[in-house]
């Protein structure tokens, strides 16, 4: 499966932030929309790094109280690992694992359009093992 056909259930929506915000307005959004990242963007609206709850969470145990008040684009990864949409699912999963990290942004033509967790992986993975199970079963007894 391409990540283009997770990206026609899932839609396109991606949050994003100015990388002048800090961290306190990140969490906030992070936390409001029940979201893993951050993708940031410079003045010109190009992507300048993506910011993570890990990231928060580090900027918050090196600076104890005071990190909500930080710029975020002193904790962001700026050098951020895209897709394209014609990729292949398992290509985005090697991706994940060897990176360590859940989330990547897609990008087509040089536009942002759309972003796959490890989360978005899992449940298209599941739901191809269950149709998979399913036809088993059903050749099995003879459906087919
Ligand atoms: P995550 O597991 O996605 O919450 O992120 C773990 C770490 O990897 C954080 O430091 C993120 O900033 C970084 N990170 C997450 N996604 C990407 C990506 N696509 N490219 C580069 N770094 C990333």
């Amino acid at each position: 499966m391409k990540v283009s056909e997770i990206l026609k259930t899932k839609g396109p929506q991606v949050f994003t932030i100015g990388e002048e915000k800090s961290l306190g307005e990140a969490l906030n959004i992070i936390v409001v929309n029940k979201i893993g990242v951050l993708i940031v963007l410079n003045y010109e609206g190009q992507i300048s790094g993506i910011l993570s709850e890990r990231d928060i969470i580090r900027a918050s145990y090196e600076n104890q109280s005071n990190y909500l008040n930080l710029r975020l684009a002193e904790y962001m990864t700026k050098k951020v690992i895209i897709v394209e949409p014609e990729d292949d699912i398992d290509y985005v999963e090697s991706v994940m694992t060897t990176n360590r990290f859940r989330h990547v942004p897609v990008i087509s033509n040089k536009i942002l359009v759309g972003l796959i967790s490890i989360g978005d992986i899992v449940k298209t993975q599941l739901n191809e093992y269950r149709y998979e199970n399913k036809y088993l079963k059903d050749y099995i007894s003879g459906v087919h």
